[in-house]
C-alpha cells in the first residue's frame, strides 16, 4: 500500500502537466511549449513560475514578432485608428496576420476613423503567430493569417459614435433580432447546432450599459471594408446586413457550424 499512493501522486502530476500544457497551447500557441521548458528545468515552484513568467513575456514580446515573418505573418500594426479590444489578445498572441492583411485593415481603419471624428476599428481574435491549419480556437477558420474579427460600432446615449464596447471579452453581446427580423440564431439552434449562440457564455461581463448598436457607424465601417480591394468575404447576420442596407457579394453567411456574427464582423483575405 505504502508504494501506491505516490504513483498516483505521480500520475496526477503528469496529468496535470498535460492540462496546462494543452490549455496554454490552445490559448496563446507558444505558452505549452514554455511551459515545458519551465516544468523540465526545475522543480521549485515559485522558480518554475518565475521562469516561465520571464520565459513567457520575453517570447511573446521580444521573440515571436521577429519570427513570426519566417512563417509569413506578422503583429497587427497599431494605429490612433486601430486597436486591439484588450491587452489579452497581445499577451496570448492572437494578434498575428498575413502582412497583406495587415496592410488592408490600417487603411480600413484610417479610412473610418479619418471620416468618423478618429473612432477606431477596434479589433479581436485574428491568427497566431505560427503554423498554417493551427486553429485559433474556438474559431474554426482564423488558422492561416488571412482572417480578423472586428468590433461592432455603438453610440452612446447622445447618439454620437463612441469606442466603447459592451462586452469585456469582446464577445457574447449580441444585436438581436427584432421580432420581424430573419432570426437565423432560432434556424440553427433548431437544426440542432448548439454551439451557434455559445459566446453568450464568453463575455466575461457586461460593461457601458448605456450604450447602443451603430446603425450608421457599422455600416460605415463595414462600407470602408468592402472598398478594400483585397478582402473577399465578410461575415455578419442577415439581420444586420438587411438592417443597414447591405447589399454586396462580399458579405456572406458562416453558416450554421460556426457562431452568430451579430456581436462582432468577421473578415478576411481572398
Ligand atoms: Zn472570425
Amino acid at each position: 500500500m505504502r508504494n501506491k499512493k505516490p504513483v498516483h501522486i505521480l500520475v496526477l502530476k503528469i496529468l496535470l502537466h498535460i492540462l496546462f500544457f494543452s490549455f496554454l497551447t490552445v490559448v496563446t500557441q507558444i505558452g505549452g511549449l514554455i511551459y515545458l521548458i519551465a516544468v523540465l528545468s526545475t522543480k521549485d515552484k515559485v522558480k518554475r513560475t518565475t521562469l516561465f513568467t520571464i520565459l513567457y513575456l520575453f517570447s511573446t514580446f521580444l521573440i515571436t514578432p521577429y519570427l513570426a515573418p519566417f512563417f509569413g505573418r506578422e503583429k497587427i500594426k497599431e494605429t490612433n485608428f486601430l486597436k486591439a479590444h484588450s491587452f489579452f489578445y497581445k499577451l496570448t498572441n492572437r494578434n498575428y496576420v498575413k502582412p497583406k492583411l495587415n496592410k488592408a485593415i490600417s487603411q480600413i481603419a484610417a479610412d473610418f476613423g479619418n471620416k468618423n471624428n478618429g473612432i477606431r476599428m477596434v479589433y479581436l481574435d485574428a491568427n497566431f503567430p505560427f503554423i498554417d491549419k493551427f486553429p485559433l480556437l474556438p474559431h474554426l477558420s482564423h488558422n492561416d493569417g488571412k482572417k480578423i474579427d472586428i468590433s461592432l460600432i455603438y453610440e452612446n446615449t447622445n447618439k454620437q459614435l463612441t469606442n466603447k464596447k459592451p462586452s469585456i471579452s469582446g464577445y457574447g453581446i449580441y444585436e438581436e433580432p427584432t421580432r420581424n427580423e430573419y432570426n437565423q440564431n432560432k434556424i440553427c439552434k433548431k437544426q440542432g447546432y448548439w454551439q451557434y449562440d455559445f459566446p453568450k457564455y464568453l463575455t466575461l461581463g457586461t460593461i457601458n450599459k448605456n450604450i447602443k448598436f451603430s446603425k450608421k457607424g457599422t455600416r460605415d465601417l463595414i462600407k470602408c471594408i468592402l472598398r478594400e480591394k483585397s478582402i473577399g468575404k465578410l461575415f455578419i447576420e442577415s439581420h444586420l446586413k438587411k438592417r443597414m442596407n447591405i447589399v454586396n457579394q462580399k458579405v456572406r453567411f458562416q453558416g450554421c457550424k460556426a457562431v452568430r456574427h451579430d456581436d462582432h464582423i468577421h473578415l478576411q483575405l481572398k
